[in-house]
């Protein structure tokens, strides 16, 4: 093919590429221009996860008249001028690109007035041909409707998840923004349902209480230091309140989230030795620094920020973390409260005790080839069992044990349908986050085969109404907890992997705990029990169950010829 110029709609559409990925990236470039209109609310509503409509309407300055074509034309900004005005940026855009990309690829009306003006524009463009413009009587401010995103590019459109995807991505953004930006009233919509509406709050922890709860807002520790110009302000979580993944690491620089290595390196550093391996702590920081120390045209989406002084900016943050851990975190208080799941009311239930029917035995007539008759001697520690088998010592870990017994016997009866549900006298109520909320929605099928029957109870609140049979009233929370981390994690497309995942869950909480004392019998069930399964030598988890000390090696140490 000879080589020729593209012709300007492909040049278009190619550009809107870097800018325009998903549902999410219209959202956040909207509000952004709301943010930057000085809009003291912005309500967001999204039908289909965003691909079929989003709507962002603000009561900002909204945009002259005369101006509007020109706002969706490329490179068209009103937000900078000249070269220097690249290095000291202010506003969260400044590249003139994202109304002209959205438009390229979707249907847009735009209705806006101006402050100042007596009457405002209405402007529909689609596929960046402006179809009609009209005057239009309206308040001032500004109000964006996208429909049919990707319409005109159906390779864009193959690359999009699932609605429940688009619409968690959706969630966290403006989650994110209205965490930026407590002073700004925010309203989301899905599907003509209200997901929140946050009215203006004095300060960021109110709005942090607003979108996380109450209890893990009071619980966190205040950042706040300045030096060098450098402002670190915001809210860390006590050594004790952690979660598993680096999720809730949040940082805002310059009223802009920014997903970069180096801040959360620097706060992990400071939280050194006081989380457990593979826990992570909670974290909210909003970072001032003159604009001209932060280069924010790194990135098209503007995700992405270089930092001047990366290693003094490294050191401010990991001294201010520090100093708000050393000097303010409590001492932890023994079996303190579970975080982030809230629990409202527990159920009274009684604790069974692993018995005669010990839960969960894998079907009698499977003999495993793996372990051989074992006799149970006792117990160490209210954690290992001791037994001795025809060819050695053997150590059990009692909790492992369990699980792998509880796992073939779970997954054997999922074979013949669900796994039983037990009712709770008193049902649970429990707070989540909108993203959450959308996750148990969207795998209520699966979680009812499970045995949880968990019900939506206002916007932001479930009612847990069943559990799987095999759990204790103790275990309902952490378990919860679990599933929530689980459904997130499983976006990898293995089939079966969640339900797999979920039932490895659902037995880490069931199991007997290490530290548990066991009786004779208890132990000789459990024993028995894990002769009997098909995968006996590890957890599910993939830790050791058993561990053997040959008699030749123990008369070998013990310096016998034998
Ligand atoms: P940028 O935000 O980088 O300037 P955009 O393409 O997002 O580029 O917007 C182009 C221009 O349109 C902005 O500079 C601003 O002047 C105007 N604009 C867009 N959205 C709004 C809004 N919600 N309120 C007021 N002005 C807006
Ligand atoms: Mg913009």
């Amino acid at each position: 093919m000879p080589i020729r110029i593209l012709d300007p709609g492909l040049v278009a559409q190619i550009a809107a590429g870097e800018v325009v990925e998903r549902p999410a990236s219209v959202v956040k470039e909207l509000v952004e221009n709301a943010l930057d209109a000085g809009a003291s609310r912005i309500e967001v509503e999204i039908e289909g996860g965003g691909r079929r409509r989003i709507r962002v309407a603000d009561d900002g300055s909204g945009i002259p008249a005369a101006e509007v074509p020109l706002a969706f034309a490329r490179h068209a900004t009103s937000k900078l001028s000249s070269v220097e005005d690249l290095f000291r940026v202010t506003t969260l855009g400044f590249r003139g690109e994202a109304l002209a990309a959205i438009a390229a690829v979707a249907r847009v009306t735009c209705r806006t007035r101006a402050v100042g003006e007596d009457l405002g524009v209405e402007l529909r463009i689609e596929g960046g041909r402006i179809l009609a413009q009209r005057p239009l009587a309206r308040p001032p401010g500004t109000e964006m409707i996208v429909e049919d995103l990707f319409f005109n590019t159906p390779a864009r459109l193959k690359f999009l998840k699932g609605e429940g995807a688009e619409r968690r991505q959706i969630d966290l953004w403006i989650t994110r923004y209205a965490l930026a930006y407590p002073h700004v009233h925010f309203v989301l919509r899905h599907n003509g349902r209200e997901i929140f509406s946050l009215p203006a709050a004095r300060e960021p922890r109110h709005r942090l209480a607003a979108l996380y709860g109450a209890e893990l807002a009071d619980a966190l520790l205040e950042v706040s230091e300045e030096a060098d110009g450098v402002q670190v302000y915001g809210w860390i979580s006590p050594p004790g309140i952690d979660r598993p993944d680096r999720q809730e690491l949040v940082f805002f620089v310059n009223g802009r989230w920014v997903q970069d290595r180096m801040l959360p390196a620097a706060v992990l550093q400071a939280y050194h030795t006081l989380l457990p391996s593979g826990r992570y702590p909670w974290v909210f920081l909003w970072v001032k620094l003159p604009p001209e120390q932060v280069d924010v045209n790194v990135h098209p989406a503007k995700i992405e920020v270089r930092f001047r002084d990366p290693d003094g900016l490294f050191r401010a943050v990991q001294r201010a973390v520090h100093r708000a851990l050393r000097e303010s975190t409590p001492v932890p208080v023994f079996q303190a409260a579970e975080i982030p799941v809230r629990a409202t009311e527990f159920p009274a239930r009684p604790v069974p005790m692993p018995s005669e029917d010990l839960a969960g035995e894998p079907a009698e007539e499977r003999a495993s080839p793996g372990l051989p008759p074992l006799r149970v001697i006792g117990q160490i520690q209210a954690r290992y069992i001791i037994a001795e088998g025809p060819d050695g010592l053997y150590l059990l870990d009692q909790h492992a044990a369990h699980e792998r017994v509880l796992y073939e016997a779970l997954q054997a009866q999922r074979q013949q349908g669900p796994l039983p549900a037990q009712p709770l006298l008193q049902p649970v109520l429990i707070d989540v986050l909108p993203e959450e909320m959308s996750l148990l929605e969207e795998n209520r099928g699966l979680l009812e085969e499970l045995g949880f029957r968990i019900e939506p109870f206002g916007p932001r609140t479930v009612r847990l109404q069943a559990v799987p049979a095999v759990l204790s009233a103790e275990a309902i929370l952490s378990v919860f907890q679990d599933l929530l981390l689980d459904l997130q994690e499983s976006r990898r497309p293995v089939e079966g992997a969640l339900e797999a995942q979920l039932i490895r869950s659902i037995c880490k909480r069931a199991a007997v705990k290490a530290g548990q004392v066991l009786s004779v019998e208890q132990m000789q069930h459990l024993v028995r029990a894990l002769e009997r399964c098909a995968m006996p030598w590890a957890c599910p988890h993939g830790r050791p169950t058993i561990l053997r000390f040959p008699i030749g090696q123990l008369a070998r140490q013990f310096g016998r010829e034998e």
